[in-house]
């Protein structure tokens, strides 16, 4: 099975959120956003995903049937 980076959060594994109250930084002088890392719910948090090896999408996206996957997986090992 290979593997493919995460299509919603392109590798990363996490989303950065940016809002919130926010904190004073010193070295700044002034009030920057907070950032929160939010983990992707697509992959995890891994950053990469299950690819069907039939069609080079993502699992989540892929349209094979179990026959056509357990096909190519045949003929691949041939
Ligand atoms: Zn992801
Ligand atoms: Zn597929």
């Amino acid at each position: 099975m290979a593997t493919l980076p995460c299509p919603g959060c392109h590798g990363d594994g996490y989303f950065i959120h940016t809002g919130g109250p926010g904190y004073f930084d010193r070295s700044f002088g002034n009030y920057l956003p907070s950032e929160t890392e939010v983990p992707c719910e697509s992959c995890d948090g891994f950053g990469e995903v299950e690819g069907c090896d039939t069609c080079d999408s993502t699992a989540h996206l892929c349209i094979c049937t179990e026959d056509e996957r357990y096909q190519a997986a045949t003929e691949a090992s041939l």
